[in-house]
């Protein structure tokens, strides 16, 4: 696989970057490809290990999450598809397991990497920039519907149109399936719509997708409650799947923390884009103010980047863990992620315009505090010596004139779930099916409901959410045509 010993020559070299000044002056993409015949050298990298965990997808005890892609993408072979010049062979290797490498390319964390061999005792395959060249590549000569489905195909309702259910649709579209998707908010996409931001994945990456997936057949109905129309969905269905998401935010749950001016990050980062591609003024404004994000995650560092865009006075992030260090015992932490210092895109445009990187790290939220509004944020540093606890005295208040709570997600709204006669499920088992929902709704038939995505794992990952989607759509499948 890839040129013999290129690894030994060849250092990484990663997608530029726009200069920060000039990347928080739009919502523009900050990342900048490589040129093909650069991708192509970073793929000759890929070295033949043998024991490819970048592609295993799988859990190890002992290992905080999945190692490697959980998409089980066939990396090395793509890898020496692309490094041979063959991009139509490896767009096919690509897509075989994974059917939007336009998101992955863009937004996946890449565990991928964390587990190549090659980061061993060096830099990791450029994988994500790989994937992301080779989707490029196949929008750019353009991408063909599938064949619509016949008019008595078995009809799925998925509930949601984020990666799960997008990939769920795609999945049972591919396999002659008529596939109706009812979505809530007012555009498709789900967190890739709204959630992350623009700069991190373009939105008319998402909505070109969505106008394949409707030359493919598949229909759209957004600004759709599922909720109240359950009755509907399950007497003019053959199964419903609830990719819902994993929507109810965690709350800091600390004094002052209903003041005006203390906002979820999914709100913000919603509303930033909604008024972004609306192209109106957004109603949460961080122009000329002092912004504390609380937590840490791309969720936080989003709001830090799109903080800067609007024109913060100063930016801290608030965030419990302590500070990584600069280096690690690689052999120790392989082939899981490793725990080490790095900035995420906002953080290294934060530290550029503002000279320091904008993380308090072991550092605890007391309070909110304002007189009508939110002012200043209390917090306190934290010892992890003996287990977590405050450290005395060291209380003290960062003005902060707008916060954005960025701490993750409980899960997904129940009531939903109940509503098609189902329970929502704690992600253990393997299954994506819940229920027959009961009689009274239903009829005789009792339509097969099943769950898909961060609505049945809890908060994941984009690549975690489309596998997810594309199990449902098999066991789905394997349901309505045995
Ligand atoms: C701000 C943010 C940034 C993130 N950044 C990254 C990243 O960079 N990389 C990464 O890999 N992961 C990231 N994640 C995680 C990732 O986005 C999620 O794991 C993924 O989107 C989950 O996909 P999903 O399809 O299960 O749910 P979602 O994407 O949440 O989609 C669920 C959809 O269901 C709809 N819905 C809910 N209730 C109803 C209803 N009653 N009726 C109709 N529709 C309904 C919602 O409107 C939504 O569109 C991020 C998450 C957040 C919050
Ligand atoms: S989807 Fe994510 S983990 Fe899988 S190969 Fe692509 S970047 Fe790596």
């Amino acid at each position: 696989m890839g040129e013999v010993g290129a690894f030994l020559r060849i250092g990484r070299q990663g997608h530029g970057l726009r200069p920060a000044a000039e990347a928080v002056g739009d919502y523009g993409e900050f990342a900048r490809p490589l040129a093909a015949d650069d991708q192509c050298r970073q793929a000759s990298r890929c070295m033949n290990c043998g024991v490819a965990f970048c592609q295993s997808g799988i859990e190890i005890p002992g290992v905080a999450g999945a190692i490697g892609c959980p998409l089980q993408n066939l990396i090395p072979e793509t890898n020496d598809l692309l490094f041979r010049r063959r991009w139509d062979d490896a767009v096919g290797r690509l897509i075989l397991t994974n059917p939007f490498p336009e998101f992955t390319g863009r937004v996946c964390p890449s565990p991928c990497e964390a587990a190549c061999n090659l980061g061993l005792h060096g830099s990791a395959v450029t994988i994500q920039d790989n994937e992301r060249a080779l989707s490029d590549y196949a929008w750019e000569r353009g991408m063909d519907p599938l064949p619509a489905p016949a008019a008595d195909a078995p009809l799925v309702s998925i509930v949601g149109s984020g990666p799960a259910g997008l990939a769920c649709a795609w999945e049972l579209a591919r396999r002659g399936l008529r596939v109706h998707v009812v979505e809530r908010a007012d555009r498709p996409g789900g967190l890739l719509m709204y959630g992350i931001p623009n700069m991190k994945l373009p939105k008319e990456v998402v909505e070109r997708r969505v106008r394949l997936m409707e030359e493919s057949g598949i229909e759209f109905e957004c600004g759709a409650d599922a909720g109240g129309q359950a009755e509907r969905l399950l007497a003019d269905s053959d199964a419903v799947v609830l990719a819902v998401g994993a929507c109810v935010p965690r709350p800091v749950a600390v004094e002052g923390c209903d003041l005006p001016g203390v906002h979820f990050a999914v709100d913000y980062l919603t509303e930033v884009t909604r008024a972004l591609l609306d192209g109106r003024p957004c109603a949460i404004d961080a122009a000329g103010k002092d912004v504390a994000v609380i937590g840490g995650g791309d969720t936080g560092t989003d709001c830090v980047a799109c903080a800067l865009r609007q024109g913060a006075r100063s930016v801290t992030q608030v965030i419990r863990a302590p500070r990584p260090a600069d280096t690690c015992d690689a052999a120790a932490a392989w082939p899981g992620r490793r725990p080490v210092y790095s900035q995420g895109y906002g953080q290294r445009e934060a530290q550029e315009l503002f000279g320091a990187d904008p993380r308090l790290w072991s550092t605890d939220t007391v309070a909110f505090r304002g007189d009508g509004a939110v002012q200043a944020v209390a917090v306190q540093e934290l010892s992890y010596e003996g287990g977590r606890h405050g450290v005395e005295g060291t209380q003290r208040d960062i003005p902060a004139q707008l916060v954005l709570i960025a701490k993750g997600f409980l899960g997904p709204e129940e009531s939903l779930f109940g509503a098609f006669g189902a329970q929502a499920s704690d992600g253990t088992g393997d299954g994506h099916w819940l229920a027959p929902a009961d009689d009274a709704a239903t009829g005789e038939d009792g339509t097969p409901v099943f769950a898909a995505g961060d609505a049945r794992l809890g908060s994941t990952l984009v690549a975690t959410a489309i596998a997810d989607g594309l199990a449902c759509a098999e066991e789905v499948a394997t349901q309505l045509r045995p």
